[in-house]
């Protein structure tokens, strides 16, 4: 079988992803989630003017019935009369995804759970749990300083009894150059009672301590789960400089005799630096996932950097896609046809052979999340490398 029939046909483990918006979109709201700005493209401009723009045209259309690279003013009408319930079911069916690993932290009423995913698709659908969201419960539910690290440990292990993983968001909230150490149980107690504070005179909830941020991604390590933290390319809240992978070094260091898995997701630009991380410490993954939809066009080179130095065994497939169906589809879309490209590429120059190409598909599709987080294969067909 060539490597793009192959590919095409893989049931992909989308690793980190996000749950579908259950309500109807306005143009505004859709074009709010096909971009990672907080605010809307100049007047006289639109968001759908990018490669992600360009990659929903081409790949989406036609499965609502459209002609291929449909204007966007025609593509959001026929979502709209379909309806969002049919959007979800058509768009998701064809990203031939076998299993869903959702994060549900963010925004997590707006979009379908993972059993409401589960629903729609007929895959298996599971939790991964962010840790800031964790945190920012017990302050709603009230929380004392004295006891944070306590209750802390109590809500993970309750939160986390049914996930396969946890996710850190570190790097959205104080960058990834964090201190590496272990907070002392008497900074956390501190930084508890500023928080805490803040929060009880109207403030915000969102958790900004850094000492916080370091307990609550230290209690995940404790958990002995394997822990994602974004890295790279995300939102406006983000420093982008500081979320180079390169900052985690002295963390991961740390982390390594302890037996966690490590999982740098999106990565982008910086995908080279999360493939050198992957290939020199044995616990640390990473994927491209968010870049791949973002890209689109440009999608194959990001992939085939990444793999420059990422062991086969250590990269993993995912969409990052939320609230859009559409980051699904094109997110399946453009990571098969460019890791076909790229693995036809080196079996075409005589470098590898098909063989090995078909092996590291498969673990790079699926094989590797599931070994990493232990899920059950289904069947045959989920050889890792
Ligand atoms: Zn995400």
């Amino acid at each position: 079988m060539s490597t793009e029939r192959l590919l095409a046909e893989l049931p992909l483990v989308d690793h980190h992803c996000h749950g579908v918006v259950r309500g109807e979109l306005d143009r505004a709201g859709f074009e709010g989630l096909l971009s990672e700005s907080a605010w809307p493209a100049p007047a006289g401009t639109a968001v759908f003017d990018s490669q992600l723009g360009f990659a929903v045209r081409r790949w989406c259309a036609p499965l609502l019935d459209l002609e291929p690279h449909s204007a966007p003013e025609d593509y959001l009408a026929r979502r709209a009369e379909l309806g969002v319930a049919e959007v979800n079911r058509r768009l998701l069916a064809a990203t031939g995804i076998g299993e869903y690993l959702v994060e549900t932290g963010y925004r997590g009423d707006d979009l379908l759970t993972p059993a409401e995913l589960a629903a729609v698709t007929g895959r298996p659908a599971r939790t991964v749990v962010r840790l800031e969201a964790v945190a920012e419960q017990l302050a709603r539910d009230g929380t004392r300083p004295a006891s944070f690290a306590a209750d802390y440990q109590a809500a993970l292990a309750e939160a986390a009894a049914q996930a396969v993983g946890l996710k850190s968001i570190v790097a959205y909230r104080c960058g990834l150059d964090f201190d590496p150490v272990r907070p002392a149980p008497s900074e956390v107690e501190e930084a508890a009672g500023r928080w805490l504070r803040r929060w009880e005179a109207g403030g915000q909830v969102r958790l900004e301590e850094p000492a916080l941020l370091r307990h609550v991604l230290w209690a995940g390590v404790d958990r002995r789960l394997p822990i994602q933290l974004h890295v790279g390319f995300g939102d406006a809240d983000i420093e982008l400089h500081r979320c180079n992978p390169l900052h985690l070094t002295r963390w991961l260091r740390a982390v390594r005799p302890l037996g966690v898995d490590v999982l740098l997701l999106h990565n982008y630009p910086y995908q080279r630096e999360a493939g050198y991380l992957a290939h020199v410490y044995p616990h640390v993954y990473c994927d491209v996932g968010l870049a791949v939809g973002y890209t689109g066009s440009r999608s194959g080179a990001v992939i085939a950097e990444w793999l420059e130095l990422t062991p086969f065994a250590k990269a993993l497939f995912s969409t990052d896609a939320f609230g859009l169906p559409e980051l699904y589809l094109v997110g399946t879309v453009l990571f098969r046809r460019g890791l076909a490209r790229a693995l036809d590429a080196w079996v075409a120059d005589g470098d590898w052979t098909a063989a090995d190409a078909e092996r590291v598909a498969h673990a790079v599709g699926h094989g590797n999340a599931r070994r990493v987080y232990g899920l059950e294969a289904p069947g045959q067909g989920s050889a890792a490398v």
